[in-house]
Parts: structure tokens; C-alpha cells; sequence
């Protein structure tokens, strides 16, 4: 099964609980995903919302230090991919190919040259902000939120500039609408849902869908619990029906999965990456048709990232 998952927050859980990245009992381990291949895993540090200006960027620096040597001790079955040539060579060494994101603009610390600081060190989308507030804009998470700030409105440029997309989950719908009237590339929303199935402001309207659909973006279907369906309910047929909504809203090309692996509590059904084959037999099942399987769990964000990481040679980097 061909796999390409736009977020995980397993490299911050190694490193915070001082766990192996191949061998362990998070829901992701390089070990327990054997049956993906291609595998392409977006792996996201998270920067907490407690952890502002040069404190964020040290956490940052500390996450991926301990994720680099992850890397490095399992260079084997896993390489950091940071351009298109890069996944192609994983795919071919059949190993993981691992994309790097930061969760959480903080972590620019209200520094714009970080951006292509961080360009340099592998990373290839981030996420504006949180739930709560930083220098960029305003999370979802806060009451009578605003968009974004003119520095966010300056970091979404430079971002685009050096090659790195934008990613809008956890950001206010403000400031989701004020990346759309600015952005020129296309951005995504790595691990967010449907407002319209379960109401959450995390979530997704029926606009926003749209938008990000006209865009040529990506929308990543998270297997969060609270985000897919009441209590009780956030199994196979709760993700069903936020996959068959997107569809329904014409987004058969902008459909993907973003697991959040790692970031949050899941039904059992989804307890852990090795779910995932299991979890699309029973879409197929409902009759989800092999092609459209196919672009909600790989080809729609192999798409999306062969156009990012190619070489930009008409523009300055
Ligand atoms: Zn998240």
C-alpha cells in the first residue's frame, strides 16, 4: 500500500520521552510500517504554545537534534528527503521518506531570517500557528480570534520565496482567509477536518474547503478523536464520512490523510500506523473506489510535494 501521512508528532515524543524512532510503543515506529511502500511520513516538532521567542527556537534546536540522530542511527530503513530527487532515491533504497515540518510559527521568534534558517536545515512546511496566539497571527483556539499580523503576512511571503509551504491547521479562519488572499503557491491544511460533519473550530467550513481546493492545496484528514465524531463514534465510519464530505465538496484532488500520529488520543481503530491498511480495506469495502483510496492516501500529497521540492530556478533563493 502506497502511503504519504502529512503529519506526525512522533519526532517530539522521542525526543521527550527519550523513545527509539524505529522500535517502540508510539503510535508510529519505522518498524510497525512495513506493509507502506512507497512510505512518505511528514514528521512535524510541535512547539508548545507555553514556548515563545528565543525559547521556542531552543526547543526547536533540541527536538531536532535528537531526531537528527534518529536519522542518522537508522539511515537504513529512513532518509530525510528535501528535495523531489531525494524521495525518488528513498523509494528506490525502499525507506521511509521523511519530511520535515514545524508545528507552531513561534518558533521563528519573531525572526523572519529563520525561515530560510530553518529552509536549511530540512524543513519543508510549517504550520503559521497553534491554537493559541503568536508573532505570525492567531490560533483557532482563542476566542474573537484576529488573522494574521503584518509579520505573518511577511513570513507567508519569505516562505513561499525559499520553498516551504504553508500550512493553515490550527490557524483562526481569519487568518486562513488571509493566507488565501495572499498566498500564490498552493498551501495546505495538513491535519484538519469537516466543520460540517462534526462542528469543531479546528475543523474546516464548507468555504474554506472550497478555497483550499481552488487553491491546488491539500486538506489532511485527521484520525483525532475529538475531531472525527462524538464520543464513542470516531472509528472507520467516523473518518468515512469526513472523507465522503470532501469528495461531496469536490475535493477529490485535494484530499489526504494527516493522521496526527503521536499529537493526540485516537479510537482504537486507529491505534497506531500499522491501522492504516486496515482502515482502507474498509473504505474500499464501502465502496471507495481503488483510485480515489489511492489519492486520499498517497497520490493527491505526492502531487503536491513533487511540485514544492522541485528545484525553483526562476526564482532568487
Ligand atoms: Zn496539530
Amino acid at each position: 500500500m502506497r502511503l504519504f501521512d502529512l503529519h506526525c508528532d512522533t519526532a517530539g515524543e522521542c525526543w521527550k520521552q527519550n523513545k527509539d524512532l524505529f522500535e517502540n510503543d508510539l503510535h508510529l515506529s519505522l518498524k510497525r510500517s512495513g506493509a507502506y511502500a512507497p512510505w512518505r511520513q511528514v514528521f512535524a516538532i510541535f512547539i508548545p504554545d507555553t514556548c515563545r521567542g528565543e525559547a521556542a527556537w531552543d526547543y526547536f534546536r533540541q527536538a531536532y537534534a535528537y531526531f537528527s540522530d534518529q536519522l542518522e542511527k537508522h539511515s537504513d530503513v529512513v532518509s530525510l528527503c528535501c528535495t523531489a530527487g531525494d524521495m525518488a532515491r528513498a523509494e528506490r533504497e525502499g525507506k521511509c521518506a521523511a519530511i520535515l515540518a514545524v508545528e507552531g510559527g513561534a518558533v521563528l521568534g519573531g525572526a523572519l531570517s529563520r525561515i530560510r534558517e530553518l529552509y536549511d536545515l530540512g524543513v519543508r512546511l510549517m504550520t503559521l500557528t497553534w491554537n493559541g496566539e503568536n508573532e505570525l497571527g492567531c490560533g483557532c483556539g482563542k476566542r474573537f480570534a484576529g488573522g494574521l499580523t503584518q509579520f505573518g503576512r511577511e513570513a507567508v511571503r519569505e516562505m513561499e520565496r525559499v520553498g516551504m509551504a504553508v500550512d493553515v491547521s490550527h490557524l483562526s479562519r481569519r487568518g486562513f482567509y488571509h493566507v488565501a488572499q495572499i498566498a500564490e503557491r498552493p498551501f495546505l491544511a495538513s491535519h484538519s477536518n469537516c466543520d460540517a460533519v462534526y462542528r469543531h473550530p479546528r475543523s474546516l467550513t464548507d468555504r474554506q474547503i472550497s478555497c483550499v481546493v481552488s487553491h491546488g492545496g491539500l486538506i489532511g484528514v485527521n484520525l483525532y478523536k475529538s475531531f472525527l465524531g462524538k464520543p464513542g463514534d470516531a472509528g472507520f465510519a467516523a473518518a468515512y464520512r469526513h472523507i465522503a464530505h470532501l469528495l461531496e465538496r469536490g475535493a477529490e484532488t485535494a484530499m489526504a490523510l494527516g493522521s496526527d500520529f503521536d499529537g493526540c488520543e485516537m479510537d482504537p481503530a486507529f491505534a497506531g500506523i500499522e491501522k492504516l491498511q486496515t482502515f482502507q480495506a474498509y473504505l474500499l469495502e464501502r465502496g471507495l473506489p481503488v483510485e480515489q483510496a489511492d489519492a486520499l492516501f498517497y497520490k493527491n500529497a505526492e502531487k503536491f510535494f513533487q511540485n514544492l521540492l522541485q528545484p525553483q530556478t526562476d526564482m532568487l533563493k
